[in-house]
């Protein structure tokens, strides 16, 4: 092993507690799950099963999670192991669209819910610690904003009037649910 300087021990051990929760956090979940499952078995089966099982999980998870962040974090230019780290994060607003979602509930009301979509262009600027080599990384990402959830009752032909006004008449400027959840798209480097 090379020797690593105290922020790259630092960075390796703040890897290495999000990789260990992630995987308790699984492991926990994958063996009551198991619990669950093997109600029928006997004791030892059930218990014995979820427990060897839901530690391999979390030992697996553990793995992945650890080395993926542990490969982010090493510098592609001079190698370093845990070098790098975000030091730049700038977000522009690149289009802010209304949207609406409407549901019919059981009893015939209907629920509508409209936000505001804002679509942003990011910039991620990493550095290494050791070669201050910089890079960047340029992706989309969409946050909703201004939730609001309306619920208009069912309005029975009573007399004919109102029925047009309650059902909120702007139904046909919706944009046909386009699923504008943009990926990430290409690293600059
Ligand atoms: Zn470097």
């Amino acid at each position: 092993m090379v020797d690593l300087s105290q922020d790259q021990v630092a960075k390796r051990a703040a890897i290495q507690k999000t990789a260990l929760i992630w995987g308790v956090v699984v492991g926990a979940i994958v063996g009551l799950v198991l619990l669950w499952i093997l109600g029928g078995q006997g004791g030892a089966v059930r218990f014995g099963g979820a427990l060897v099982i839901g530690m391999a999980t979390a030992f697996a998870v553990f793995r992945a999670s650890f080395n993926s962040a542990a490969k982010t974090a090493k510098c592609d230019s001079c190698g370093a192991a845990f070098s790098r780290s975000r030091s730049d994060h700038v977000e522009t607003l690149i289009a802010s669209t209304p949207k609406d979602e409407r549901k019919e509930q059981p009893d015939k009301s209907t629920q509508v819910t409209s936000w505001i979509e804002d679509k942003f262009d990011v910039l991620d600027t990493y550095t290494c610690a050791k070669c201050s080599n910089v890079t960047t990384k340029a992706y989309q990402t969409t946050r909703r904003r201004d939730e609001e959830t309306v619920t208009f009752p069912y309005e029975s032909a009573k007399g004919g009037q109102s029925q047009k006004g309650a059902s909120a008449g702007d139904g046909k400027s919706d944009e046909g649910k386009t699923d504008s959840t943009s990926g990430r798209k290409g690293s600059g480097r």
